[in-house]
């Protein structure tokens, strides 16, 4: 007899960003296609979208940031811009027809699981609906961090964070500052120092700098790459294990890391002639916050018009940031390079499992999943670019096609099996949390510096602390025990003592 096909579950993606799109497209590859996709700005790209900072770029090479299932032979340039990036998931979203799937400035508020029926009620800005499946793509850098600094509130000038970049100010013959020194910061420092009057970097810490490299592809070498797409895979290949080589740097015992660390300081000592080593040589191991990629950001810090301010902030007068030794530096422009509200991970969307617990109250102390994708009493709901997935080494959208394939696998298994719900079981979870923070205990990030990687406790709750090989191998060998089930009838029923006996 033949199997009879089931209708898809409902399915409900967060955010239209590299990730959400990913796993659009292997749900529907897979039949899987009643998505509704909530996406709170106008357009696809995530963070691709929002950050238009000048100098945006990719520090992972276009030809591994880019699906594997969808390479793109014509990548510019080795590290591709902002536009052309933003432009190629515009096309894969077009190619794939997602866009007829995705519900445009509507911003999800909350989603509650009725434990009963086995759906989850979805609220965004528009109303509510009701989904079998949810999958957050909201990913990890999403929120723009601003200190809450004294005073802030009483700038008189301009000012805004590098993710909500305003264009509409223009920065030539301003006094500008720039708060922190991190990737995005470093990117855009330059492009502000030439226009800028003066320009003052205040900057907590340093960072390990590497030349980036960058540069454009021949015509030739892309019309190879598109004549011969074996060319290209083996160019991406080439790349992926040049990068996931990296990882072993990461280790705390790593001798070729303390060897690269000699290396990269005396390369410096043209710019620590001019500025203090303080503000150039970091205090902590290479890979303790992500290593960055330049080429023109010292060159950009030896100008005359730009000074880089080690004291901290103390806080903010109309036209003025005064540090600690109390120095006025006046300023009408100020443009936060802070960060991200990296740990929170899903907030301030409110999230309402099994039971009633509450998401953000469930990771109090460190947001926790199961290979980052799922959470013990949370069935049905699934993670891309979730808790110790973000990499110090590779790239991230490899991390999420391995998610996108085992969301696919759960929910294939959810029609197949006429399933209301899976979860993960909290002690399989706590088992491999136990084995992520042990490995962690072995990289330069726990004990050597302050990043984002980390929460306010000290837990790594950001980064995956292996080759990118290893998850793989983790994504392909899930035990079907480390799961819960339940049959729909079973669910539907009332008593909770009936539900317990028949799993
Ligand atoms: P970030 O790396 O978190 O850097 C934030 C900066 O702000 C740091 O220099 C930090 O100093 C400083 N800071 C934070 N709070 C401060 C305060 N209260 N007072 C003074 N300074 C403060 O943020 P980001 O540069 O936006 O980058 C975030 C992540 O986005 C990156 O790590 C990367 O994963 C991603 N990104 C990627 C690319 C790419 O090319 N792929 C480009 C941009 C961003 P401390 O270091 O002392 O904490």
């Amino acid at each position: 007899m033949a199997p009879t096909v089931e209708a898809s579950p409902r399915i409900a993606i967060f955010g239209a960003g590299a990730a959400g799109i990913c796993t659009a497209i292997k749900l529907i590859e897979a039949g899987l296609d009643d998505i509704t996709m909530f996406e709170k700005s106008d357009g696809v790209g995530g963070t691709w979208r929002a950050n238009t900072y000048p100098g945006a770029a990719c520090d992972v090479p276009s030809h591994l940031y880019s699906y594997s299932f969808a390479s793109k032979g014509d990548w510019t340039r080795k590290f591709a811009q902002q536009p052309e990036i933003l432009a190629y998931f515009e096309e894969i979203t077009d190619r794939y027809g997602l866009r007829r799937l995705i519900r445009f400035n509507t911003e999800v508020r909350s989603a509650t699981f009725d434990e009963n029926t086995g759906t989850w009620r979805v609220v965004t800005d528009a109303g509510a609906e009701d989904f079998d499946v949810v999958v957050s793509g909201l990913g990890q850098l999403n929120r723009a961090y601003v200190p809450e600094i004294d005073g802030l509130s009483q700038f008189a000038g301009d000012m805004f964070h590098s993710a909500h970049w305003d264009h509409s100010v223009d920065l030539s013959g301003r006094r500008v500052a720039v708060v922190g020194n991190g990737a995005s910061a470093l990117q855009f420092i330059p492009h502000v120092a030439e226009q800028a009057s003066e320009l003052t970097v205040f900057q907590r810490s340093a960072n390990w700098v590497i030349d980036k490299r960058d540069g454009e592809y021949p015509g030739w070498r892309q019309r190879m790459f598109a004549r011969f797409p074996a060319t290209q895979r083996l160019h991406r290949w080439s790349i992926y294990w040049r990068l996931e080589a990296n990882f072993a740097l990461l280790r705390r015992s790593s001798r070729v890391a303390r060897l690269l660390e000699r290396v990269i300081t005396r390369a410096l000592e043209p710019v620590t002639a001019v500025l203090p080593s303080e503000a150039v040589i970091p205090d902590y191991p290479i890979g303790c916050k992500r290593i960055l990629l330049s080429s023109d950001y010292y060159a950009a810090l030896m100008r005359d018009n730009v000074h880089v301010e080690l004291d901290h902030i103390d806080h903010i007068e109309p036209d003025a940031v005064v540090t600690v030794d109390g120095r006025r530096h006046e300023v009408d422009t100020i443009i936060w390079g802070t960060g991200f509200r990296s740990t929170e991970f899903l907030a301030p969307m409110t999230v309402i499992g099994r039971d009633g617990r509450d998401l953000n109250e469930a990771w109090a102390k460190g947001a926790v999943a199961y290979l980052g994708v799922a959470v013990a009493g949370f069935p049905n709901l699934f993670m891309l670019y979730g808790p110790n997935t973000n990499l110090g080494h590779n790239s991230i959208i490899f991390m999420i096609e391995q998610q996108s394939r085992y969301i696919v696998e759960m929910v294939k298994e959810l029609r197949d099996q006429h399933l209301a719900w899976i979860d993960v079981r909290r002690d399989a979870m706590d088992r491999y949390n136990v084995d992520v923070q042990r490995r962690a205990g072995d990289t330069v990030w726990v004990a050597s510096c302050d990043s984002w990687y980390k929460n306010e406790h000290g837990i790594v709750t950001n980064n995956w602390p292996a080759f990118t090989v290893t998850y793989w191998k983790r994504m392909r060998g899930i035990r079907r025990g480390d799961h819960v089930r339940r049959h729909r009838a079973v669910a539907a029923t009332t008593s909770p003592e009936l539900r317990h006996e028949i799993v």
